[in-house]
């Protein structure tokens, strides 16, 4: 792709002034000012849908803007207050579903907000990480790998800088970025090495560059094709009920069809039958079920945050409950990434960092020198020392041994380095020196013992042992310690080819830095959940496999014997060979990202539900491909959570575990709910639809219908999202993601309870008629409604009795159980409403009669459940 870079001529003019004046950045004054004239460093968004929209897309239903029409032309042959009373009850239907999907949108807003891209820049001479909507023209931005490129930029320093510009260019391989000349900037996109652009990424190295165009005058702003907003995803479930839903809406027309049929073969008044068939459709058809899953994805979503887990995308809320297998990093999800050197060894002599200092340790000058400039450590204003957590311990050892990183490098300062990578597993720093160069490389003993002659000890340079000194760092391994060699070479000038190949080669060992990252207290107990729930816990790291597994088997990830498999063994396996293994193996060690995808294949293969956490930009594909990637939220790189579905906030394996159990709450509320809507309205059609075959007349009007949904299916059902977890949720098996909603003999339930709703009103019909009792329609009527508030309160739990549970365990869903049967009260005995709801006032008897046929549904559910407990006792 060619597109000319003339454009950019006027900012890039303004950007290079920028940058004589001053190389520290901006003033934090200067950038707001920047900010107001230039705007956000933001793609403009697809116009969002405005409240007034959102509201009138509740009418966009069908079946409703039939029923308006029925109800108006009802009115105009017959009594208006009929269709008043109709329109104010379709009203309130959408002002609560309104009111719902608002809140949705709104907690889905705070949820992008939170997950927006940040990016360091240097403002005021001072790296400080600002939102990356806040970059200004001028800027200068610091890049390491895995960074997403926040804005067009200029390189300005580049350390083996390499970009990954497919989002812009297609072109997949990696780019070497570097400061070149000006003169660049009319070559096609990926030929430009001086330039990183918006929204490509860093996948290897350092830089800095000068940002020269945010927002919509960047490449990516330009290329109004990759302006795309993200289209909403619909959950497997929401697929699942919509197809369903379909289906059903054919069902109950059918079945409203022959309503009016009969109804108006017996004689009744056709426009009434018209109308009570359409109230029944409206009434029965679950058209909002969709909708009101995403709403309890999205409020699930909201509430997960509390808990320190982002959900970027929101099937993921969903499919939670489903998880087989949680692999996890080590380093900093397992282990509190807090290092300290416990041990080091050098010149033959090993020593715990207690009894360290700095004249016990022979040939020890150099050892710690190597510590001291190797590293990336670095103070910030406050003199907090700010780094990666390994390089943090190697840097306090070395200091607290006398050798200060700045002290020393005023002599020996850096020229070179060849940044780490988890690949390699090693770093390279080049220094000058009193007779040339120095390089000290430090990293994984295994690589670094390959690659050395000598061992430097207080008698000089000796031939290496190589066996010994992997013992001893086996040893060390063995304990829980993150073992490092530390190497070195001389140089008379700097390498020309600075390849790792060429410079990580014919080293001298320095000695052995032995560091203890311990686990996390509340991992342990989260491993243990993992195992009750049917969860298998898997550590994949990029340390030792004696390191790895002493920290698994102190976490109860692995108990002696089992499984542990290095990087080197997994690659040799053909795939068809890694799976009939894959379900032994708890503890992979030694792995460089990319394995991490064959993991989540072979497991994928067998059946798993796997969810992956990963960290760095290698890590995305992984990330990716699992059911659900989760990137960390303090220490994980744009790129990584850019592929996730869900961040941790918190980076810990725990939280991950909680989010599971809260993904099966909130499923298991979706299905209650589904459970009571689905029941109420198979309770209200069989009523309809059965009377006349006892030779009762229809025994509700079209505004009964329609009330009985409004209060019911409103507050009650939402509240139900309120329900705390069951007892022992995290006992259970994981719910197979492709399992029926029906499942679990939900089907069963919807219509064997919504046959006796129908059969209770039935019955009160029939015996009041039988009777010559003139109220029987208001007792109908409220019998339906209550005996629906009755179910709700039953089956709050699948199995357990609402006797134990308690009423005030769900204040939310008592306080709308009130309500409705304030409501209900209220249509009967206040005398305004009796003309609206055509109902009349019950007698005490009356009342008492109906509250007990009411109460026959909570009755009856209340013994299922008795036998459900005696089936499964520990359900
Ligand atoms: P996990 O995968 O458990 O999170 P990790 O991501 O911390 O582990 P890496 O950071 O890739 O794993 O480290 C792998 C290996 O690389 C370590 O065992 C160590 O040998 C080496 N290593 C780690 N950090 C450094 C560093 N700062 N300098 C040199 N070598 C390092």
């Amino acid at each position: 792709m060619n597109i000319s870079g003339g454009r950019h001529r006027k900012n890039i003019d303004e950007a290079v002034t920028a940058l004589k004046s001053s190389l520290s950045g901006l003033s934090s004054e200067e950038a707001s000012r920047r900010l107001e004239q230039y705007g956000p460093n933001e793609l403009k968004e697809k116009k969002k849908k405005t409240m007034f929209m959102m509201l009138l897309d509740q009418f966009k239903d069908f079946m409703i803007l039939v029923l308006i029409a029925a109800a108006v032309i009802s009115g105009i042959v017959g009594e208006a207050s009929d269709t008043i009373a109709i329109i104010i009850i379709v009203v309130l239907n959408a002002v609560i579903g309104f009111v719902q999907e608002y809140r949705a949108e709104k907690a889905m807003e705070a949820l992008k907000k939170m997950a927006a891209p940040s990016a360091v820049v240097m403002r005021d001479a001072m790296p400080s990480t600002v939102p990356a909507s806040n970059i200004v023209p001028g800027d200068i931005v610091v890049l390491e790998a895995g960074n997403i490129v926040p804005a067009d930029l200029r390189i300005i320093e580049s350390a083996m800088l390499k970009t990954e510009e497919a989002a812009l260019t297609g072109e997949s391989l990696s780019v070497e970025k570097h400061t070149r000349s000006i003169d660049e900037e009319n070559l096609p996109l990926g030929d430009r090495k001086n330039m990183a652009y918006k929204g490509t990424t860093v996948s290897y190295g350092r830089g800095q560059g000068l940002v020269v165009a945010t927002g919509m005058d960047t490449e990516l702003g330009r290329i109004a094709a990759m302006i795309q907003d993200e289209d909403e995803v619909k959950t497997p479930l929401q697929k699942r009920l919509a197809v369903f839903g379909q289906r059903l809406a054919i069902a109950v027309l059918v079945i409203c069809a022959i309503v009016f049929g009969l109804g108006v073969m017996r004689g009744e008044e056709p426009l009434l039958m018209l109308l009570t068939a359409i109230s029944l459709a409206v009434a029965a058809i679950p058209e909002a079920l969709p909708a009101v899953v995403t709403i309890s994805l999205a409020l699930g979503a909201r509430k997960l945050i509390k808990q320190n887990a982002l959900i970027r995308k929101l099937p993921a809320v969903e499919t939670l409950g489903s998880v087989t297998y949680i692999c996890s990093d080590k380093t900093g999800t397992l282990t509190l990434n807090k290092m300290t050197v416990e041990e080091i060894w050098a010149d033959g002599d090993i020593k715990r960092v207690k009894e360290l200092n700095s004249q016990s340790i022979k040939a020890s000058d150099t050892f710690f020198t190597a510590l001291a400039l190797s590293n990336d450590a670095k103070t910030d204003a406050e003199n907090n020392i700010i780094g990666d957590p390994t390089e943090i311990a190697l840097y306090n050892i070395a200091k607290d041994n006398g050798f200060d990183k700045a002290a020393i490098e005023q002599t020996m300062p850096r020229v070179a380095e060849i940044p780490f990578d988890s690949e390699r597993k090693r770093m390279t720093t080049f220094h000058k020196s009193a007779d040339g160069i120095v390089s000290f490389t430090k990293g994984a003993v295994e690589f670094l013992i390959e690659k050395s002659e000598h061992i430097l000890t207080s008698d000089g340079l000796k031939e290496l042992n190589r066996a010994e000194v992997l013992k001893i760092s086996e040893r060390m391994a063995a304990d829980g310690l993150r073992v490092l060699c530390i190497a070195m070479r001389t140089w008379d000038s700097p390498p020309a080819d600075m390849s790792p190949e060429n410079v990580e080669t014919g080293l001298t060992v320095l000695g052995l830095a032995g560091l203890m990252d311990p686990p996390r207290e509340e991992a342990k107990e989260a491993i243990r959940l993992c195992k009750t729930a049917g969860i298998k816990p898997v550590m994949i790291t990029g340390d030792h496999p004696a390191t790895a597994a002493a920290i698994a088997r102190r976490l109860g990830i692995i108990e002696d014997g089992d499984g542990v498999m290095t990087g080197r063994e997994l690659q040799e396996l053909p795939l068809e060979d890694f799976e009939k293994r894959v379900d032994s193996i708890g503890v992979y060690a030694r792995v460089a990202p990319e394995q991490k995808l064959k993991i989540v294949r072979a497991l994928q293969d067998k059946g798993q539900f796997v969810a992956m956490t990963g960290d760095g930009v290698n890590d995305a594909p992984a990330l990716k491909r699992a059911d659900i990637g989760i990137a960390m939220g303090i220490t994980g790189t744009d790129v990584s959570k850019e592929a996730s579905k869900m961040i941790l906030l918190d980076d810990n394996f725990a939280t991950i575990v909680r989010a599971v159990k809260e993904g099966r709450r909130i499923f298991d509320n979706i299905r209650k709910f589904i459970k009571y809507t689905m029941t109420s309205n198979s309770g209200e059609i069989w009523t309809i639809f059965l009377a006349p075959f006892f030779g009762l007349p229809v025994p509700l009007l079209p505004i009964h219908i329609l009330w009985i949904n409004l209060v019911t299916d409103g507050l009650p059902g939402l509240a139900l999202a309120a329900e705390p977890s069951e007892k022992g949720i995290m006992n259970k098996p994981p719910r197979h993601p492709q399992e029926s909603i029906f499942a679990q003999s939900l089907g069963i339930h919807i219509i064997w309870v919504g046959l006796l709703m129908g059969f209770t009103s039935i019955f009160t019909q029939a015996w009041s008629i039988k009777t010559g009792n003139a109220h029987w329609q208001t007792m109908v009527f409220t019998v339906l409604c209550l005996s629906q508030m009755g179910h709700v309160l039953a089956i709050r739990s699948d199995s357990e009795s609402l006797f134990s549970q308690g009423l005030f365990s769900n204040k939310p869903l008592l306080g709308a159980f009130l309500l409705t049967f304030a409501l209900q009260m209220a249509t009967i005995y206040v005398p305004f409403m009796n003309p609206i709801f055509k109902t009349e006032p019950l007698s005490f008897n009356e009342l008492m009669f109906t509250l007990a046929l009411s109460s026959v549904v909570f009755f009856a559910v209340e013994i299922e459940k008795f036998f459900r407990r005696k089936k499964w006792p520990a359900s």
